[in-house]
């Protein structure tokens, strides 16, 4: 697409479409309006509806500048069937010159019921002649920045319309198949983009203004279509790589299923399935499993190990934190040392926390594949660890790693020729539709129920000034024999945020509860100190943990079913969800108080509803997306994915089920239209993503 310096504008208006996002024509063309106002039409006075943009015209019959209750304009317009007030708050010297009586003017604004009789407040008012022409098409209002007004954009838009129609028009030629665009019902690309820009004075004004007009729907349509193209290239292109194929033997996954205290939920059979199927495949695996927290995810990666292992290929977990990282070793060795060690087979920790010898013995065992297992944070992934021959990848709470550090996991295969499978696990659930958008180049698994007998944690909002209640409670659940966290946002104090730290927490606790074990776990702390303290705390040495948002992730801890969280109107709701599940673990009903700190922020209010009223973090992630939009809620996903501007994911469910079927039809049938439409909407500014 040509860009913007081609086509003739100043300078200062060029940078101020790119601070629009414009930066090509097409971009120009794609700048849809934002409403549009009606000047095809003039209403008589006396008829005029109230509390609607219209026009009238009509002869200024007095003009003055009256100074009570303020200074103002007010003039009285007059047009035979009745008369109407104009009233400026602020205007020139020149306006009042403009505006003398015997003029003739054309107002459009919003007609209200005022002091003196119906008025307008700050219309557009213009200066014209008898019969002056009206408009032939509704008047497009634009999306501006400052300096640059709705005006501008509308003639420049015109003017390359215009242009693009004369010259047999490039950038507005149909890249798709009409049969396909018959069956959608969908109009032509290039009328579309015109009606939206200039849609006819009798154009149905509800369907334009929510966006359901057929025209909207061909531009969300395409977008959602170009979206997912460039995705579907991506997993197409990942599947033809060769990945190891490891069969489901049944042995060892049988024996780690036969030694468990519980049985699968039917939602873990399912994944489980989903999995063994793709590992045996030919091409890498490349699934995400999306399960609420606490649904039971790591078992299920140990199938998956277990599986890798029986085809002689190692696999490699690599979690967010230390914290997490230690717990999954201490975990899956319990469950799959004794599978491993009878072949002579170990599981290797690397971590932070290690001494250098002990860390050499745990790379060369990795490297001479005595290590079938390795597990760490992403350290698992530098360039000193070498794996003999990698099978599996699996990625715990996929979310909190970047783009980069899921790429270099791949190139840690056995072999230049062997791509390792990939299993990413996330317990930030995404909404469906989210997910068949932006996550439209993984295959994705779901863990759709809880284990049993979870009975749903009991949340209570306290507001700070009652502090005092929530202390003895967690007195009393502790003398009773249980363990609670106390969660405080940060651990230095910070004036700004006035938020309790962790350490004066600690501080003050210990004085108040003298009796209780109470233990301290924070970022900052020396590696070994946070792994002891959290052994204590799960052999139930320490009675209250305070710690900060360090555990948010994956701790697993059964015997803990109460949790305070301080300021818990600072928090977003993945992250309230998140800690939430650390408590009732256990069959064991768990409780959770959330501290708040008034006065909240409607928005602040609104999360804390949100978390408060829901457990199932579904509905939570559904809200979350509400009160945040996609861009913010996908977060670091976000880099790559092509993000939407026109389709609303809730309201145009119907187009991208559409669009989902069409991408995979073009790719197949029809990949010079599927190559024209990528270059169309996604060009050079397309960004693949590579993991
Ligand atoms: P997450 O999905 O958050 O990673 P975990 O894998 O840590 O959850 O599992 C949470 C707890 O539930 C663990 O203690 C685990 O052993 C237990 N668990 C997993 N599956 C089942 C099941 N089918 N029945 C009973 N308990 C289970
Ligand atoms: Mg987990």
């Amino acid at each position: 697409m040509p860009p913007l310096t081609q086509f003739p504008i100043s300078k200062v208006v060029e940078e101020k479409l790119i601070k629009l996002g414009i930066t090509d024509e097409f971009d120009l063309l794609m700048h849809l309006p934002l409403r549009y106002e009606d000047e095809t039409h003039l209403y008589p006075i006396n008829d005029v509806p109230l509390s609607r943009i219209v026009q009238i015209e009509g002869i200024i019959c007095r003009s003055e500048i009256i100074y009570r209750p303020r200074r103002q304009l007010v003039c009285q317009v007059e047009d035979g069937s009745g008369v109407l007030f104009m009233r400026f708050l602020n205007f020139y010297g020149s306006q009042v010159k403009a505006y003398s009586p015997g003029t003739r003017v054309r107002l459009l604004g919003e007609a209200r019921p005022g002091f003196f009789g119906t008025e307008m407040v700050h219309p557009k008012c213009r200066v014209v002649r008898e019969q002056e022409p009206l408009a032939d098409a509704l008047t497009p209002v634009y999306s501006t920045t400052a300096g640059l007004s709705s005006e501008t954009i509308r003639k420049l838009i015109r003017g390359m319309l215009g242009r693009t129609l004369s010259n047999g028009d490039p950038h507005l030629a149909e890249t798709l198949p009409d049969p396909i665009l018959e069956r959608l019902e969908l109009p032509g690309f290039r009328n579309s983009v015109i009606f939206l820009h200039q849609p006819s004075a009798d154009a149905p004004a509800a369907l334009l203004e929510r966006r359901t007009h057929p025209a909207w729907r061909r531009i969300k349509f395409d977008e959602l279509l170009a979206q997912q193209l460039s995705m579907r290239m991506h997993y197409r292109r990942r599947r033809s790589g060769s990945a190891p194929v490891l069969l489901a033997r049944n042995q060892l996954t049988n024996m780690l299923l036969e030694s468990l205290p519980f049985e699968l939920t039917g939602g873990q059979k399912k994944v489980v399935f989903e999995i063994s199927r793709d590992l045996a495949a030919t091409h890498p695996m490349q699934r995400l499993l999306q399960g609420d927290v606490a649904s039971g995810k790591t078992v299920v990666a140990a199938l998956a190990v277990l599986q890798a292992v029986e085809n002689n290929y190692q696999a490699a977990l690599m979690a967010p934190t230390e914290i997490l990282s230690e717990q999954h070793y201490q975990k899956l060795s319990a469950w799959l040392a004794p599978l491993l060690a009878p072949l002579g087979a170990t599981i290797a920790w690397v971590s932070g926390n290690q001494k250098k010898k002990q860390r050499e013995i745990m790379l060369a065992n990795i490297a001479e594949g005595r290590a079938m297992l390795a597990i760490g944070t992403h350290a698992l992934f530098q360039e000193q660890v070498e794996f003999n021959k990698l099978g599996l990848v699996i990625i715990d709470e996929q979310h909190r790693f970047g783009v980069h550090q899921r790429l270099s996991l791949r190139k840690k295969g056995s072999g230049a020729f062997e791509t390792p499978h990939q299993l990413m696990m996330s317990a930030t659930p995404i909404p469906r539709t989210l997910s068949m958008s932006y996550y439209a180049d993984l295959d994705v698994s779901v863990i759709d129920e809880m284990p049993p007998g979870r009975i749903p944690v009991v949340t209570r909002l306290v507001a700070d000034i009652r502090r005092d209640e929530v202390t003895s409670r967690v007195q009393d659940a502790c003398r009773a024999g249980k363990q609670a966290y106390w969660v405080c946002p940060l651990i230095e104090e910070s004036e700004a945020l006035q938020l309790k730290t962790a350490l004066e927490t600690r501080e003050r606790l210990s004085l108040t509860f003298p009796d209780l074990k109470i233990g301290l776990v924070h970022g900052r702390l020396p590696l070994r100190e946070k792994s002891a303290v959290m052994e204590s705390f799960t052999r139930g040495e320490i009675q209250l943990l305070v710690a900060t948002t360090v555990i948010e992730v994956g701790v697993d801890v059964p015997n803990a079913s109460l949790m305070v969280i301080e300021h818990a109107e600072r928090m977003g709701l993945a992250q309230l969800h998140q800690l939430r599940g650390r408590v009732g673990r256990s069959g064991a009903s768990g409780t959770c108080i959330l501290l708040y700190q008034k006065p909240l922020s409607e928005n602040a209010r609104e999360r804390l509803k949100v978390i408060f009223e829901h457990t199932d973090g579904f509905e939570i992630a559904r809200q979350d997306l509400r009160l945040r939009g996609p861009g913010e809620f996908l977060g670091s996903r976000q880099s790559g994915v092509p993000m939407l501007r026109f389709a609303d994911l809730e309201q145009d469910m119907d187009l991208l089920d559409a669009a989902r079927a069409v991408a995979e039809d073009l790719l197949c049938n029809h990949p010079e239209a599927a190559r024209k439409h990528l270059e169309r909407w996604l060009g050079r500014k397309s960004e693949y993503l590579q993991v």
